[in-house]
């Protein structure tokens, strides 16, 4: 069962070759065999899922089933879950259960989605490595000795390693696309205001969004449907139709302009990931796509922009974690200015610290026009490349990352060196486009990740471009050898 993809899994449950139950269970055992190694889950909630099976099956019999109905998720430890604990990877939130559910899970919920746990991350999705959690490192399936990426690490393995069939992440710099790529499977990361940011508990909430982590793009279209949408909650979420992301998977890419960024494929990526683009490139060639070199000359200035404004925006969302309201309370504070220090001293891990200081000084009043100010207007100039190639393409095609999987601990004393593996995807996020990882290869033996990003709203081309590179290709069909036992 571990090989199916969604559609195939939802035909096997109506046909009743097995049920929800069985599969729920299925993928229960396979996270009781695995997950000891690779610590894709904070918290794993059989009890509930397999009630939630059962509901499922009784809709399945009573013909009420829709294409989700049935199939198991897990959720990036971030999304609110009820009465769920729901830790962001934190000790500041390791005993906070939920209230209430994130819109998305909600309404993943009502399509008839078991939940079988909650996944690894970097605490407050702070990382590119998972190695920032407060529960410990997750691992990539492909090297137990290299990490998978993050943020939405555990998310991510969850699925390559198939202790899920499919599982949410979110994506704030590149947290959905860079452990997709590193782990060899896809993950999309919608229009910003595309899909609920309510009950996905903020990072930095000008550029968090929610998306999927699938096999294919055809599983990440069918989860996208059920999450997307308007939601009165989010004030920042957008009313404008969805789209049927399957209805198109199938359209022809002939005359279709694919943009190669020159700033993407410089000095700093990996020669054996600039090839594996290559002959991604030259399958689309044969799909019929033309290809256009373009430029985003602010590129560059992608990094030094998103790490100001991200840490201002956590400094301030993450001023509600104080030892009143959520979560952890120091012991005995003497008084209440001491109770503030001391929770939020032991509470938060080293990169939240850092990231909370660096955006605190970028806000105070003398330094805000000179970084923050500054930084929003390079947001703005960044934006303006994408408006000006997206009149000459319709999507644009690169690396994800400018480098494979990395060991463990190579680069927990150098935030800079691990800064820069986001040097390709968070350029969108300060647009507020949508992007997708797609695997595409293998280089140093381990996987590699197309990006294709697409103009605002534009997931559905994005996913029939993704999909018609997987109808002609394999890469998305290679799974960890060491996970590979069992039907
Ligand atoms: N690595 C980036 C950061 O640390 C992006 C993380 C994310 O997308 N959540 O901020």
């Amino acid at each position: 069962m571990k090989d199916l993809s969604l559609s195939e899994l939802s035909a096997g449950l109506s046909a009743g070759d097995f049920s929800s139950v069985e599969l729920t269970q299925y993928f229960l055992d396979r996270i009781k065999q695995y997950d000891d190694d690779l610590n894709a889950y904070i918290t794993v909630t059989d009890d509930q899922a397999l009630a939630a099976a059962k509901s499922a099956d009784e809709q399945i019999a009573s013909g009420e089933a829709g294409p989700l109905t049935g199939i198991p998720i897990a959720y990036k430890d971030l999304f609110c879950t009820d009465g769920v604990r729901t830790s962001c990877a934190s000790k500041m939130l390791d005993n906070f259960i939920a209230p209430y559910n994130a819109t998305v899970v909600e309404k993943l919920t009502a399509a008839g989605m078991p939940m079988l746990g909650k996944t690894n991350m970097d605490e407050f999705a702070m990382g590119s490595s998972n190695e920032n959690s407060y529960y410990g490192a997750c691992k990539n399936p492909w090297d137990l000795e290299r990490v998978p990426g993050g943020s939405s690490g555990g998310s991510a393995v969850a699925v390559s390693a198939q202790l899920a069939p499919v599982s949410l992440g979110t994506d704030t710099g590149g947290s959905i696309r860079q452990p997709a790529s590193l782990t060899g499977i896809s993950g999309i990361k919608p229009t910003y205001g595309r899909v609920s940011r309510f009950g996905m508990i903020a990072y930095a909430s000008s550029l968090d969004q929610g998306g999927v982590f699938g096999k294919s793009a055809a599983d990440c279209a069918l989860v996208l449907q059920g999450m997307a949408g308007f939601d009165p909650k989010d004030s920042t979420s957008i009313e404008i139709d969805v789209p049927d992301f399957s209805a198109g998977l199938n359209d022809s890419l002939k005359g279709v302009k694919i943009g190669l960024p020159k700033e993407f494929f410089g000095e700093g990526l990996d020669s054996a990931i600039a090839d594996v683009i290559d002959s991604a490139i030259q399958e689309y060639k044969k799909l019929g796509a033309e290809i256009v070199e373009i430029s985003l000359p602010n590129t560059h200035l992608a990094i030094p922009s998103y790490y100001v404004i991200a840490p201002a925006e956590a400094s301030s969302n993450l001023s509600r974690f104080d030892g009143v309201r959520y979560g952890y309370r120091c012991e005995d504070p003497k008084d209440l200015t001491d109770m503030y220090m001391r929770t939020r001293g032991e509470g938060f891990g080293t990169e939240v610290k850092r990231r909370i200081m660096t955006g605190t000084y970028a806000l105070s009043a003398g330094y805000y026009d000179a970084y923050y100010l500054k930084a929003q207007k390079v947001r703005r100039l960044i934006s303006n490349d994408f408006k000006a190639a997206f009149e000459q393409v319709d999507v644009i095609m690169g690396p994800v990352s400018p480098e494979t999987a990395f060991k463990i601990g190579a680069k927990t004393d150098d935030p800079i060196s691990m800064y820069l593996a986001d040097i390709y995807t968070l350029s969108l996020n300060l647009a507020g486009l949508p992007g997708m990882s797609v695997p595409a290869g293998m280089a140093n033996n381990l996987p590699v990740g197309l990006q294709i990003i697409g103009q605002s709203f534009d997931e559905a081309k994005i996913l029939n471009i993704a999909y018609q590179y997987q109808q002609v290709t394999d890469w998305h069909k290679q799974a960890p050898t060491a996970f590979a036992e069992g039907k």
